[in-house]
């Protein structure tokens, strides 16, 4: 490729099934002057596949900084190079952040080739809702930390999307249900896209207890969904602000309790007030 199209491509290749390489993606790793790949070894193999025979280059995350300068002296000569990862789309849980910061650093474009990405095919399938979500990656692997992780997200309403490793599974759930509940809903969608693709939504007791009583549900490739935080109705107060008023409106008629409340608690007066007529 001429000098005037110096580009760094973000390509995305397949989760699981090679049908799933978009024909844009092959074409590009074909015409490239030099493919950055997480696992040369593995991605060796879709090369065969696809008849590609650029030249590859290890990039991971740990790639010192020569690394990443070899790949922007290459775009500063004016070649084209592609970004892969192992699996699915670069950057999502994988190497690359600092690649694509550096080179639209430097005014070179950056342009994805979009394709498989193992969350968003989980969650278009899953069943929960997907209108708002938070993708929330790898958890911490140690069972304190992975606990305050889970702490921080128990409020959230949108629906959580998690990736995990098959011998955590159980335990993750375990966790989530005793943070969460063990009510609330979540999907376990393992090996998308392969031959032993699985889905099951179920309240996190059951799901992990699922999980437990079948091996074979802590094998592979998994992604965690989790149902959001019921929503609190307008009228409901937070569980203090509702413990003071109810202390207070036994002495005091509701405008001074939803007063002197809304000074203790820092909520709306109004909504205090309100609340107070609600409960006759
Ligand atoms: N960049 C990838 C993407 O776009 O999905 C994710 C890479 S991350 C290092 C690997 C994790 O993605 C796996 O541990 C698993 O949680 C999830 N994953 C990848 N392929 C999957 C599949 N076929 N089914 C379910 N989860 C998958």
């Amino acid at each position: 490729m001429g000098p005037d199209q110096a580009l760094l491509y973000i390509v995305a290749t397949p989760i699981g099934n090679l049908a799933d390489m978009v024909p844009r993606a092959v074409e590009v790793l074909q015409c490239a002057d030099l493919v950055a790949a997480e696992d040369t070894r593995h991605s060796q193999r879709l090369f065969s596949h696809f008849n590609i025979d650029t030249p590859l280059m290890a990039y991971h995350d740990h790639s010192d900084d020569k690394r990443t300068g070899q790949i922007l002296q290459r775009l500063e000569q004016g070649q084209t190079v592609a970004l892969i990862s192992d699996a699915g789309t670069p950057l999502i849980s994988d190497p690359g952040y600092r690649l694509v910061r550096e080179a639209r650093e430097r005014g070179f474009r950056v342009v994805p080739i979009p394709g498989p990405c193992a969350f968003v095919a989980a969650l278009s399938a899953a069943g929960l809702p997907s209108d708002r979500f938070s993708f929330e990656g790898f958890l911490p692997a140690k069972p304190g930390q992975r606990e305050r992780a889970l702490r921080e997200l128990a409020g959230d309403t949108r629906t959580l999307v998690f990736y995990e490793a098959p011998h955590r599974v159980a335990d993750t759930l375990d966790a989530m249900g005793l943070v969460f509940g063990g009510e609330r809903e979540a999907v376990i969608a393992r090996e998308v896209s392969k031959a032993f693709e699985t889905f099951h939504l179920a309240p996190l007791k059951e799901l992990a207890e699922w999980v437990r009583a079948d091996s074979n549900q802590q094998r592979g490739e998994i992604v965690l969904l989790v149902r959001g935080a019921e929503r609190r109705r307008d009228s409901e107060l937070n569980p203090e602000a509702e413990r003071i008023m109810k202390l207070l409106l036994a002495e005091l008629p509701p405008k001074r309790a939803a007063a002197l409340a809304a000074e203790i608690t820092g909520v709306n007066k109004k909504a205090l007030y309100n609340w107070s007529l609600e409960q006759k």
